[in-house]
């Protein structure tokens, strides 16, 4: 069994991440270590803050540690949510009010749909305080002003992958979690793992 400790408190990546993984490893994360301390996000790309993330953590932990940095990009909208993914909406992690917001910013468009969009994922490995390899994963699609479905989390609902009709709040996850920005990163990671 290799262990591994995701420095992210989101239950929803975790539990993304240990059912890519699937058997053989034992995945926790920092609600089973509240003495790791969660750093600010200062940083402008999802790399750096992976970077942040996965160096605070592993200060503090005796092993290697892995860190998700994820976020939508809307063409039309420069970019944005990106890095401000997570509190778009105002308040850190409030996934209601982030779609709200996007909802809003889209319906004001003068530019009719399709709006490209692609989810992106940056996961850094890091152990002792120093990252050992970064890994990005993206999925290509485009964004709705409806939300469809409640399956996973975040933008999940408002999110169609190129390929697919339906959003990834309706897909089953086992859908989403072959084709994710999220499985594409911790492919890259867990090839690494696997060699270390
Ligand atoms: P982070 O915690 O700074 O990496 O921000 C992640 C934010 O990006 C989440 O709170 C969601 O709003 C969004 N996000 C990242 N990955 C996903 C996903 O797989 N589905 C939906 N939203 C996501």
């Amino acid at each position: 069994m290799q262990r591994l400790l995701v420095a992210t408190k989101n239950s929803h990546k975790t539990a993304e991440i240990r059912a890519i993984l699937g058997a053989g490893w034992d995945v926790t994360d920092l609600t089973a270590h509240p003495v790791i301390p969660v750093p600010e996000e200062t940083g402008s790309t999802f790399e750096d803050n992976a970077r942040i993330k996965a160096e605070a953590a592993s200060r503090v932990f005796a092993g290697i540690v892995l860190s998700d940095d994820s976020g939508l990009e809307v063409d039309v909208l420069g970019g944005k949510p990106g890095v401000h993914s997570a509190r778009y909406g105002g308040v850190h992690g409030d996934d209601a009010a982030n779609r709200l917001r996007l909802r809003r910013e889209l319906a004001a468009l003068a530019i009719p749909p399709p709006w490209i969009a692609r989810f992106r994922c940056a996961m850094a490995l890091a152990r002792d305080g120093k990252t050992l390899a970064v890994f990005d994963g993206r999925v290509e699609g485009c964004v709705i002003t409806d939300e469809r479905g409640t399956g996973g989390f975040g933008y999940d609902s408002m999110f169609i992958p190129d390929g697919c009709t339906g959003t990834f709040g309706e897909l089953p996850g086992s859908v989403k979690n072959r084709m994710s920005h999220r499985a594409r990163a911790l492919s890259g990671a867990a090839r690494f793992l696997s060699a270390v």
